[in-house]
């Protein structure tokens, strides 16, 4: 018995040849072999930097190493999942695997995300539009109701959360559909799901012969650049459906993108961003509520609000002043507009353009990557927020000094590290105090209306003493000394090393004293009270548009 994908398939795509590539034919060959086979230029692009690099190659057609991390990601196996150039691409390729033209049909649920009917007419696929309830919320009931029976249906697409509207499909709902409509592939558009508190579906289409999700890297890994996502399902469909992609469908430039953006290490401050846009949209919704031209806002799942406004045509009229690009919806629902969410600067001034008033927040706030051969380092710090903390060095240790700093500076601090631990922790306790350093200096920006300050602290027997001068000049001064030569991974000697590190990086005086009897006692009060001489150092006060020096600037 042949399985429903096949069953399913354009007789064409079954019939069709896989594409005659060089690395299909040679495929027994090491990477180091001489590659005369597939009309390359042997020269490598005259411009510098890692990314041309092996530019004049052929990409894998599909990189098994961006495969395996998106299904690690999704949490699938390989087999279950082809990379596509964004989910875009995925919708066309399964209209063209499953649709004949003039023949079989597609259901789009309306109003949805646009790209389903236009690669069905653009394949010629009848479309079968069924209406979403009166607040756009999706009946499977209803949805089943209108298509059963429709004649060649094979695909049947639902979006959640939904584009433009918002709201999320619960997955028992999706499931009732692909449990109704089993000659019929249910495709489900996970494009927004990380931004919404629904579970995702990918997991349990690998499983089915019917279910298909779509996942993309535009959305919530910013990087609609690199055209990355790809399509989830039983091998079989995801087999067939691969067949219609061209040959080399993935850049290398967007597999090195994608692949850093994957990176285990740099996943935290990925979701805290998601979780920043998320606080956004909650926070934006009820002020775009109470404005005078805002007849209801939709809150869903996505990086997005959706809007219903008096007189549209006014407020295309205000955004264009302001210079501020937002989409018109008016056949989603009248006076529609979806708004997306964008960085807390960018949503004030958004705001202003609904009369909303919006304190101008300040936005100290710095996020780095630092890699070299030893230690890859990603950084976030906050200084107008106190959370979220998350710190993994690899050396616990530390990871418990710096979240001192953190707490008791009251910023926000993400840090991980990803450092060559197997040689010892000398590496990583270094390179994360640079980027540490690195990232508050870029926070501070111009240095502002910030004092300059230092705190003693007592801990048990010991006392710490730090003075801060965030004078724009690096200087570090260093009294005390440890009897133990490690506490935990870490060795003490580092701690001399993390201060001066700082300073450099932070282009500030530091000078640190430290006495007492307890190695661990003196580390940490050290720590501690440098957290609360950053914290005094950093706060906002006095004239917000002074630098704290006679000069003027710091
Ligand atoms: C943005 C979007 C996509 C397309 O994402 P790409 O991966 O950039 O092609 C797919 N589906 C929906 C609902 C979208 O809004």
């Amino acid at each position: 018995m042949s399985s429903l994908a096949e069953r399913l398939a354009r007789p064409e795509i079954l019939a069709l040849e896989p594409f005659d590539i060089a690395a299909q034919a040679n495929s027994a060959f090491g990477p180091d072999a001489i590659k005369l086979d597939a009309n390359e230029n042997p020269f490598s692009p005259l411009s510098d930097g890692p990314l041309a690099a092996g530019l004049n190659r052929y990409p894998e057609p599909q990189p098994a190493r961006l495969t395996r991390a998106l299904a690690a990601l999704y949490n699938v196996v390989p087999e279950n999942l082809v990379v596509t150039r964004g989910a875009d691409d995925a919708i066309d390729v399964l209209v063209r695997a499953f649709c004949r033209a003039g023949e079989d049909a597609v259901a789009i649920p309306s109003p949805t995300f646009s790209a389903y009917a236009h690669f069905a007419r653009l394949q010629g696929a009848r479309i079968i539009s069924v209406p979403l309830g009166s607040e756009f919320e999706f009946v499977p009931a209803d949805y089943v109701a209108a298509l059963r029976d429709a004649p060649g249906l094979k695909l049947a697409f639902i979006c959640s959360p939904n584009n433009p509207t918002g709201n999320a499909v619960a997955p028992e709902q999706v499931l009732e559909v692909a449990d109704r409509l089993l000659d019929t592939i249910v495709v489900l558009d996970e494009a927004y799901l990380e931004f919404a508190s629904v579970p995702s579906l990918a997991a349990e289409a690998a499983k089915r012969p019917n279910l298909v999700v779509l996942k993309t890297l535009s959305k919530a890994f910013g990087l609609a650049g690199a055209r990355v996502g790809c399509a989830i399902g039983n091998p079989e469909l995801i087999a067939i459906a691969a067949r219609a992609l061209p040959p080399y469908p993935l850049p290398s430039l967007s597999v090195e993108a994608a692949m850093a953006a994957l990176a285990p290490y740099r996943r935290p401050i990925h979701e805290e961003r998601i979780a920043r846009i998320i606080a956004e949209r909650e926070r934006m919704a009820p002020l775009l509520a109470a404005s005078p031209i805002v007849r209801s806002v939709r809150t869903g799942g996505g990086n997005f609000l959706f809007l219903q406004v008096e007189e549209p045509q006014v407020l295309a009229e205000k955004l264009r002043g302001l210079g501020i690009r937002a989409r018109f919806r008016p056949n989603a629902a009248p006076g529609g507009v979806r708004l997306t969410i964008g960085s807390e600067g960018e949503n004030a001034v958004a705001l202003a353009a609904f009369g909303v008033p919006a304190a101008s927040a300040p936005d100290r706030r710095a996020e780095l990557v630092r890699e070299t051969k030893e230690t890859k380092i990603a950084v976030a710090v906050d200084l107008d927020r106190a959370t979220p903390r998350r710190i993994e060095t690899g050396v616990p240790f530390y990871d418990h000094m710096l979240d001192q700093v953190a707490a008791h500076g009251e910023f926000s601090l993400i840090l991980t590290c990803a450092g060559d631990l197997d040689i010892d922790a000398h590496h990583s306790v270094e390179d994360c105090a640079i980027a540490l350093g690195s990232a508050l200096s870029r926070a501070l920006g111009e240095r502002r209306g910030i004092g300059r300050f230092g705190f003693t602290l007592p801990m048990d027997e010991a006392q710490a003493q730090v003075l801060i001068d965030l004078s724009g000049r690096p200087y570090s001064r260093f009294e005390g000394s440890f009897e133990a030569s490690h506490i935990g991974a870490y060795p003490t000697e580092m701690t001399s090393h993390v201060f001066r590190s700082l300073a450099d990086s932070m282009n500030a005086a530091i000078h640190v004293k430290v006495e007492g009897e307890n190695d661990h006692h003196k580390t940490e009060a050290c720590f501690k009270a440098f957290g609360r001489a950053l914290r005094q150092a950093v706060r906002h006060e006095g004239d917000p548009a002074l630098a704290p020096s006679t000069k003027g600037v710091l």
